[in-house]
């Protein structure tokens, strides 16, 4: 499999999360041709803000297969992982990421300066390979789906709904 067809398991997960009402983040953690793990955003449904697709393909790949299998594996995910996610993808060993959707693309305004390379200088995560703009058009449709429904958008549990 190519970027393009794991990119397309990770957008399947987005829609899993998107029909249960989370926000629309898919994630596959991929080493040396294998698929380790699935993970989809679940903060919503969970009511725990640390789910996200990234942290949850990467609890279910250290679960399943330990920690040591992910040292130098690939992530693929439907948007750019915000710092907690970036910080988490550096502790596992993550050697390269796969993005579909910039935050920069989608226009928000939210993140200050924040993109992933920001944070790659800041931290010295300069082991980590970049390659973005995968599947982009299916990555932004599908947030953009979700950012036009009122119901899905409106604060939830006290917390800032505005923040993935
Ligand atoms: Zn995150």
């Amino acid at each position: 499999m190519h970027d393009h067809d794991h990119m397309g398991l990770a957008l399947a997960q987005a829609e899993e999360a998107f029909a249960r009402g989370d926000w629309p983040v898919g994630a596959v953690v991929v080493n040396r041709g294998v698929v380790l793990a699935l993970g989809q955003n679940r903060q919503n449904t969970m009511g725990d803000v640390t789910v996200h697709a990234e942290t949850d393909a990467l609890r279910r790949a250290q679960g399943a297969h330990g920690l040591a299998a992910i040292a130098g594996s690939t992530l693929y995910c439907t948007m750019e992982p915000c710092p907690m996610c970036a910080w988490a993808l550096r502790i596992a060993g993550v050697r390269r990421l796969v993005l579909g959707l910039r935050h920069a693309t989608l226009g928000r305004v939210d993140m200050g300066g924040y993109s992933i390379e920001a944070f790659c200088t800041m931290v010295g995560f300069d082991a980590l390979e970049l390659t973005t703009g995968v599947r982009l058009d299916e990555c932004l449709e599908i947030r953009r789906r979700w950012g036009q429904d009122q119901v899905r958008t409106a604060p939830t549990r006290g917390g800032d709904a505005s923040l993935r």
